[in-house]
């Protein structure tokens, strides 16, 4: 066995979150000396995705644009597979309720944007291959974590590696939450949900779009386009649905799955046509009880996982990135060491408030719309209209939705230094 090598901080899972906390965290501007960071990914080093759309994608607020800026990572995607999205609009299957949202209204360039999870991975991967004190090694899952002496032991193929904080980026699953023993859900949402890329009729606009259901909210998120500068009929979609409904989608033909398609969006975008796979997630909330413990942190689907309706996930693991990354270092510029327990402290308090909240707003969401009472379809209907005329309720939920609102990290806002 190798010698231990040691580093300050040990992220369990390059992916999204741990990928964007490994950059906050040697970014030198964050402390007057970066720390030590070590990255342990179990699968194979991320790769620039090339030709069609890949199946899983993300919705990103102008809060993660402005994380992934200020860490280097945003200049590094690949500008023709990063699609905008200029508009929103949210409707009730029967008609009666509509909401839609611009972003002039909110003097915003985008209401955000929409990638590809693995060009994200790529770009965050490429980024980090020029931070001095970090090392990000792929292929390497680790199967075992020890406290000893104040340190963590963490046992990752044949290799041990030490270090004095440790943070949980495993994902919903997370080995490293088991492991430390908080409880972490999972909590049936009743929801499956089908994703897929599809192509319609007439062109998105960079229109992102909602059609909430009985069975469950449809969502429309607009793709790239095929040819820089062209117009893009390409969609991907997020059909999120009771599993017996999800099933009788999967059995049908290509064909019939269109029709269906089309007419569940009441052909707002013309006929639609699915291009390539469909592919199923059951949809499992979990909410860890604790977000730290004895030298540890979870951050990202770790920490919390909600319904995909609102495309929040990963938004909340970034913003849970970042304000950890601040709390260290401004404990850092204090002196202090690198898992003092107050400052851990702090930044549970910072997030896990705010998770909460969307996390029930969800669960919120999907009962007022599967409800079939009459009463409450109107009410709710006509709530949705209430929001589209009064231009408060709608800049407040367009504030919401850039992810501006709350209790925001320097990096997740526009005017630093840096950017
Ligand atoms: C259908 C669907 C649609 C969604 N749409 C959106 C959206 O539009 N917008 C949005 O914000 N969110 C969305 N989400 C949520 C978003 O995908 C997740 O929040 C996000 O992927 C979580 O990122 P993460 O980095 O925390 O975890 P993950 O992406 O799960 O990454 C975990 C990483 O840890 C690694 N790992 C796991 N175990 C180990 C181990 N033992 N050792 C080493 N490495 C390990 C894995 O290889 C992986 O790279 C959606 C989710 C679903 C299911």
């Amino acid at each position: 066995m190798k010698e231990p090598s040691h580093t300050d901080i040990l992220i369990i899972g390059g992916g999204m979150a741990g990928g964007l906390q490994a950059l906050l965290l040697t970014d030198k501007s964050l402390a007057e000396q970066g720390f030590t960071v070590r990255v342990l990914d179990g699968a194979p080093a991320p790769a620039w995705p090339d030709g069609e759309p890949a199946a899983r994608v993300s919705t990103l607020s102008e809060a993660s644009h402005w994380l992934l800026r200020h860490a280097g990572a945003w200049a590094r995607l690949r500008p023709a597979r990063v699609q905008g999205y200029t508009s929103m609009r949210v409707w009730d299957q029967d008609g009666t309720g509509e909401v839609a949202f611009d972003a002039r209204d909110a003097g915003a360039e985008s209401l955000g944007w929409l990638l590809e999870n693995d060009h994200l991975t790529a770009a965050l991967y490429d980024a980090a291959s020029e931070r001095d004190g970090l090392d990000w090694q792929c292929g390497k899952a680790a199967t075992a974590i020890h406290r000893e002496d104040g340190r963590w032991r963490v046992e990752a193929s044949d290799d041990t590696f030490t270090a004095d904080l440790l943070i949980g980026a495993d994902g919903a699953r997370s080995r490293v939450r088991e492991l430390a023993g908080i409880p972490g859900g999972p909590r049936d949402t009743g929801h499956h949900a089908l994703v897929a890329t599809i192509e319609t009729e007439l062109p998105h606009g960079g229109c992102a779009r909602q059609v909430f259901m009985d069975s469950g909210p449809l969502a429309l998120l607009p793709l790239f386009a095929e040819q820089q500068g062209g117009e893009s009929h390409r969609c991907s979609i997020v059909w999120s649905a009771w599993p017996e409904r999800v099933e009788e989608l999967m059995a049908l033909d290509d064909d019939a799955f269109g029709a269906a398609l089309t007419r569940a969006t009441g052909a707002a975008l013309g006929q639609a046509r699915v291009r390539g796979h469909r592919a199923v997630f059951p949809i499992q909330e979990r909410h860890a009880s604790a977000y730290v413990g004895p030298g540890l942190a979870l951050i990202g689907d770790a920490a919390h996982v909600i319904h995909p309706l609102a495309g929040q996930g990963i938004n909340l693991g970034f913003l849970d990135a970042a304000v950890l990354a601040e709390e260290l270092g401004r404990a850092r510029q204090a002196g202090l060491p690198v898992a003092e327990p107050a400052v851990l402290a702090r930044y549970q308090r910072r997030r896990r408030a705010d998770n909460l909240v969307m996390q029930n707003a969800m669960r919120g969401f999907k009962l007022l719309f599967e409800r079939r009472e009459l009463p409450v379809r109107w009410l709710r209907n006509s709530g949705l209209n209430l929001v589209n005329r009064l231009a408060p309720a709608r800049h407040a939920f367009m504030h919401r939705a850039l992810g501006r609102a709350g209790d925001l990290p320097r990096t997740a806002r526009p005017m630093h230094p840096r950017s």
